[in-house]
């Protein structure tokens, strides 16, 4: 079976509840975790032009402790129990680095530092990891580090009120996630667990405008900041997050999305696969019998799916029902099962003497699709043909097969037509609308409504019930 991995980057945040920020309007450092645990090196080489300054970070300023101007570049060495500033022919430069701040020259000009060839904003804090390695985390301001983000984010070819929008939901989680990495010394990581920051090489003129448009504007509710979740695409209803995670957060309530593009999906499982996929998630059912949606919460996304098996049965709720089948392969919770072609192909009939088995069958599946597999006729003896992959395809909402002649002799006739809510063999096949979690705002629901003429703040306003922006 073939299968589709979605590289979009989608950011996939665990639920965190908002704390009070207290320094929305002025500068604040955040430390960014960029080598660090398994991926700490021996050494790294820095280079500034102008070179360097140590310094010390007080979470608002640097303090300038020592000018190297000396030396453009330099190396970071572990020797002697100390992190070491060196030249490249090992002659030591400063002695210790650990709790000082290597700044570029230039800093409060636009000047940015290159470690082992990528290049930031800010300076960098280096760290024992133990076993002679040395953590390297970039230091900057909070404004400096969506430079580094957005474009991660929302391309920044996207229209300037929806990069807007954007900015200020990538620094309000900035700001709501301080310290989630405290236990390695910085506050967030380079990738998709935090938020994808690539540093000075991928700022653009559109993002970083739209930043400065945005300068310190933060999400409030109930008088806090509040963290900017976001997914992709909600499929036509964003989620509560109720639905999705638990717990009542008043500003995260699932609306009706209007300005949803369509982004449809199709997948499908074997029952084999899902014997598989429960035995390894330890839900065991024996042999697989039937799958259900036993439940729809408010925006009509799948809130409980239940297999029943020879052996037991195993219940999927919440937001288990997309991370269970893992790889993105359910990109969402709005889904309908799409089994029933099986259902109808089992029970219709031809007459038995040629091939005019179509256009009869509910089909929930995208125009034109070629249905590649588990299409089985059975026959009233209960033999069962499965048709080749070429013989289907999906039209208009119906399923168009042709059989040869002799393949489907004596059918029985139709039962149970286009239940497509419970699937009893063969293949589950799913067929869903949107893609990422569904809470707070979609990406591409405010793009389109930037398209459309709506300021960043009536797309905030939009998705996030009742904030304030400021
Ligand atoms: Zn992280």
């Amino acid at each position: 079976m073939k299968k589709t991995i979605m590289t979009t980057v989608l950011i996939m945040i665990l639920f965190i509840f908002a704390a009070p920020v207290a320094f929305a309007s002025e500068a604040t450092h955040i430390k960014v975790g960029l080598k660090y645990a398994n991926a700490a090196k021996l050494s790294y080489t820095v280079m500034a032009d102008g070179g360097f300054y140590v310094a010390k970070s007080n979470g608002t300023e640097f303090e300038e402790i020592e000018q190297i101007f000396d030396y453009d570049k330099a190396v970071v060495n572990y020797s002697d129990t100390e992190i070491k500033l060196q030249t490249p022919d090992g002659a030591d430069i400063f002695a210790d680095l650990d709790g000082y701040v290597l700044l570029p020259a230039r800093y409060e000009d636009d000047g940015v530092i290159n470690i082992d060839g990528s290049v930031y904003r800010g300076g960098l804090c280096f760290t024992q990891n133990g076993d002679n390695t040395i953590n390297a985390i970039n230091i900057l301001d909070v404004e400096q580090y969506v430079y580094g983000v957005l474009n991660g984010e929302m391309n920044h070819a996207h229209p300037k009120e929806a990069l807007k929008a954007q900015a200020v939901t990538a620094r309000s989680f900035a700001l709501t996630n301080a310290g989630r990495h405290s236990s390695n010394g910085f506050d967030v990581c380079v990738g998709t667990h935090c938020q994808v920051y690539k540093g000075y090489s991928d700022e653009y003129k559109e993002t970083t405008e739209a930043i400065d448009e945005t300068a310190g504007l933060l999400m409030y509710s109930e008088g806090k900041v509040v963290c900017g979740y976001y997914s992709k695409n909600s499929g036509g209803h964003t989620q509560s997050s109720s639905d999705v995670w638990g717990g009542n957060v008043p500003y995260l309530k699932g609306v009706p999305d209007k300005y949803s593009p369509k982004y449809p999906w199709t997948t499908s499982f074997s029952f084999v696969e899902l014997e598989n996929m429960l035995d390894n998630a330890r839900k065991p059912v024996g042999e697989l019998k039937q799958v259900m949606i036993k439940a729809r919460n408010s925006a009509g996304a799948v809130s409980e799916v239940k297999f029943e098996g020879t052996e037991g049965t195993a219940t999927l709720v919440k937001e288990s029902v997309r991370t269970f089948f893992g790889g993105g392969l359910v990109k969402s919770t709005m889904f309908t099962f799409g089994g029933a072609e099986i259902e109808n192909a089992e029970t219709r009939t031809n007459g038995g003497n040629d091939n005019a088995l179509d256009g009869t069958f509910v089909y929930n599946g995208n125009n034109n699709q070629q249905i590649s597999k588990n299409i089985y006729v059975v026959g009233s003896n209960n033999n069962s043909v499965q048709l080749k992959s070429t013989s289907a395809y999906a039209s208009n909402g119906t399923l168009k097969v042709k059989i040869s002649e002799g393949e489907a002799q004596q059918l029985p006739e139709p039962t149970n037509p286009g239940n497509s809510e419970v699937v009893t063999g063969g293949s589950l096949v799913i067929n869903g609308l949107g893609f990422g979690h569904g809470v707070g705002m979609p990406q591409d629901s405010a793009i389109e409504m930037a398209k459309q003429g709506f300021t960043f703040d009536d797309i905030l306003k939009y998705y996030y019930t009742g904030i304030e922006i400021r």
